[in-house]
């Protein structure tokens, strides 16, 4: 089938587990009745994309707090009662980040709850998504490893484990996010495609990766407005993406600055392309959605061609995410129609 659809990842929380319209929400409950909302949730979520007609849906990430931090909590070596200063993304903002102050190991599983629900609820495909190392290091203080490549790599083989795990529970497709590879490009080249590489190693899934500029906090949008009228950094870490086995790189492309031509860099690698502008509450139509999809294909191949929205939907307003996510599904049947 062309044009499959899926999500960047997260969508909105039900306002019964976490507050609304809020990046890194509080939860509204705790223990096991905070356990069972995160299942009741997920399985919401999946629905929603369902009738939506997506195709490659996600558990919303309804059952983390954050996209980071989420994996974070899972992990041993960790402390995160005395936590430091430090800038984030070259200094791009200052946050207060825990500290890895011992050898890092999975205290157990992370994601399994809301994966196998997912699973248990849909016939569909089932994406899942993890940070992706470079990220993960760039959210946390060193107070161990005095290296922060040694670091990365110790967080690569976790997410590995968990990363097999969660393929054994019928995941299809695990995405990595790595905002940080349109900061730190010469690393990328250097250590960050290892590392991520390292990550994926061994999974018989498909495997995707999103590189994002990221959206909604003021730092963000500052950093966003120096970069100038074409964004091209993905021009020097698509050539070595292309060459790794990483199986799909997941972009912005609706209202994007990112230049198009620079997807036909990418020989080897389907692109899940961002038809949904997560930054904008206006609704696209399914006709916005076919132009953008006509747009990719000028420089990707149409049967290598994923449709998704171009970042994570936490922090909208729940029926306007459903709304684009229907807009996203009508959009890319009517594309099937016209330019199969
Ligand atoms: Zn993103």
């Amino acid at each position: 089938m062309l044009f499959p659809t899926t999500n960047a990842g997260s969508l909105p929380k039900p306002s019964w587990l976490a507050e609304p319209n809020t990046l890194w929400a509080p939860w509204k409950l705790e223990g096991a009745e905070l356990k069972s909302a995160k299942r009741d949730a997920t399985l919401l979520a999946v629905k929603v994309q369902e009738d939506a007609g997506i195709d490659i849906v996600t558990d919303g990430e309804q059952a983390r707090q954050h996209f980071v931090h989420g994996f974070l909590e899972r992990i041993d070596g960790i402390d995160f009662a005395h936590k430091v200063e430090m800038g984030i993304r070259n200094d791009r903002y200052k946050a207060m980040v825990p500290q890895v102050v011992a050898p890092l190991k999975l205290k157990g599983r992370v994601h399994a709850d809301e994966a196998r629900a997912a699973r248990a609820h849909t016939t569909r495909k089932l994406k899942f998504t993890m940070p992706g190392p470079m990220t993960i290091i760039d959210t946390i203080a060193d107070s161990h490893y005095g290296d922060r490549v040694k670091m990365a790599f110790a967080f690569a083989d976790l997410l590995n484990e968990e990363a097999r795990a969660l393929q054994a529970d019928g995941v299809d497709l695990i995405q990595f996010d790595e905002p940080a590879f349109n900061v730190y490009m010469d690393e990328v080249n250097e250590w960050g495609i290892e590392a991520l590489t390292r990550a994926a190693k061994g999974l018989t899934c498909t495997t995707a990766v999103h590189i994002c500029y990221g959206y909604g906090i003021k730092a963000n949008i500052d950093w966003k407005g120096s970069l100038g009228a074409e964004w091209r950094q993905y021009e020097k870490i698509f050539p070595a993406i292309d060459n790794s086995l990483i199986q799909q790189v997941a972009i912005e492309c609706r209202n994007s600055h990112v230049p198009l031509d620079i997807l036909g860099l990418l020989k080897n690698t389907a692109v899940q392309a961002g038809v949904i502008d997560v930054a904008s509450d206006t609704i696209e139509t399914p006709e916005d959605v076919v132009k953008t999809i006509e747009a990719v294909m000028k420089f990707v191949p149409k049967d290598k061609i994923i449709a998704t929205t171009n970042c994570g939907m936490a922090p909208m307003r729940r029926d306007i995410a459903e709304a684009k996510l229907q807009a996203l599904g009508a959009g890319a049947k009517l594309a099937r129609e016209r330019l199969a």
